[in-house]
């Protein structure tokens, strides 16, 4: 088998997410055949360092020994049973390693089984808890430029323009705030502002307030201060407005902190984790929320009082065992530790970026490292540039428009963090000679 004979047949039949399907006219796909650490290797032979983690769910590598052994040892076992009147052992250890990872407070686990329906879970949760108190509130709040996931609900609470804009008439009701324009303290305090006013004139309205804490992913790894998030906490709660901290991004670990909020010292009422949680193994989320708005859901047979939500393969076992072998080598490993070396390694490579007329800016918050090109028109896609020169030289970079970002899996060495950078350094110096 080669690359060009599996490209052929998938464009027979594939539809790509997120991609427009004219592009592999000229943009070639790349069929993997198989996975080692930060490595990906393809059908003709050639590899590439994976630096955005396979969309952010890869956490210690590819084809990880111990988490595929946990994988194949529960399939053997146990593959699968519905989560409603049954339960297992894996996923009643994984919610309690959670209710103990989680900041204090988030005791309840629901499980679903992908990023954007376990957003859905908590908005819907949120309206349904105020509902059960006998108040209708059934506006939802997030951050100007935030991303939430593609189904509806997601999408209504999200931002990105490019992905909402189509489907504007389906969507539910949904307001933003902006959200602080850099990691100053000053940012916060002047988005903090606004918040307040916000919420004085519409809180009632307003069931819940969904942020990505830190870092908005999609929205090109804009980063803003703990600050923010503290003010937000106190608002909130002055208003009767839920928290929800999506951290499907942030979550295990890439903030520098096994999740985000940690930074901020906050409780929300609700923290939705996907992406990371089975080691990038298979899809699996959870909604950790309050015993408080447990209780509310909480009675005697009632019609409309109990949370009738399901997914099929909520808390797949499999997948319930990946988490489960993923956080066990958090521990073994001394992960969050061993990361702030590594994150210093990508601190002083990113320096060097500020040297090239094509770069504006750079940011990091822990294991996420960022370079903003000057501001090309979107049609110009340079980004794209900057990913096929990176293909060339063996580094798997995925910008987000004009933003070449860094996320690569935990196991990633310090030398392959240098050439990891080195190439994007040399791509972006690239697409500037191209310009003039
Ligand atoms: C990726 C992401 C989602 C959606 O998760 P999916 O598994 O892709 O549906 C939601 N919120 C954030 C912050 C994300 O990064």
């Amino acid at each position: 088998m080669t690359n060009r004979e599996l490209m052929e047949r998938d464009l027979r039949h594939i539809w790509h997410p997120c991609t427009q399907m004219k592009d592999h006219e000229t943009l070639p796909l790349i069929p993997i055949k198989r996975g080692e650490g930060v490595w990906l290797y393809d059908f003709d032979g050639r590899r590439y360092l994976d630096a955005i983690s396979s969309w952010w769910v890869n956490l210690f590598g590819h084809a990880n020994p111990h988490i595929s052994e946990a994988v194949s040892r529960q399939a053997r076992q146990l593959e699968h049973v519905l989560l409603a009147g049954f339960t297992h052992a894996p996923a009643v250890e994984l919610a309690e390693k959670l209710a103990h990872l989680t900041p204090r407070g988030l005791e309840k686990v629901f499980f679903a089984d992908n990023g954007s329906s376990a957003v859905e879970v908590a908005l819907k949760m949120s309206y349904h808890a105020h509902r059960n108190r006998g108040e209708e509130r059934s506006l939802f709040l997030s951050l100007s430029n935030s991303y939430h996931g593609e189904t509806l609900g997601a999408l209504s609470v999200g931002d990105v323009e490019l992905y909402k804009e189509t489907y504007e008439p389906l969507l539910i009701r949904n307001i933003q705030t902006p959200v602080p324009r850099d990691t100053s303290p000053e940012a916060s305090r002047e988005a903090l502002k606004a918040l307040e006013a916000l919420l004085a004139e519409r809180g009632k309205e307003i069931s819940a307030f969904i942020v990505e804490p830190l870092v908005q992913g999609a929205g090109g790894m804009h980063m803003y201060g703990a600050e923010y998030l503290r003010g937000a906490r106190e608002l909130t709660r002055k208003y009767g407005v839920h928290l929800i901290a999506d951290e499907i991004m942030t979550g295990f670990g890439r903030t520098g902190t096994m999740f985000a909020c940690e930074q901020a010292g906050i409780t929300p009422d609700f923290m939705t984790l996907s992406k990371g949680l089975t080691g990038g193994y298979l899809p699996l989320s959870v909604v950790m929320t309050l015993d408080e708005i447990y209780g509310l859901f909480y009675c005697d047979y009632s019609e409309y009082k109990a949370f009738l939500h399901s997914h099929s393969y909520t808390g797949n076992p499999l997948a319930c065992a990946a988490a489960l072998a993923t956080l066990e080598l958090f521990e073994r490993e001394n992960t969050l530790e061993v990361n702030h070396t590594k994150a210093r390694r990508m601190a002083q490579n990113l320096q060097r970026f500020l040297e090239l007329d094509t770069v504006k800016s750079i940011r990091q918050t822990g294991m996420i490292a960022a370079v903003e090109m000057i501001d090309y028109p979107a049609q110009e896609r340079k980004g794209l540039e900057v990913y096929r020169y990176g293909l060339e030289h063996e580094v798997l970079l995925r910008p987000l428009g004009n933003v070449i970002y860094f996320m690569p899996p935990y196991v990633i060495t310090e030398e392959q963090i240098d050439l990891m950078m080195e190439v994007a350094y040399e791509g972006m110096k690239s697409v500037g000679r191209g310009a003039l």
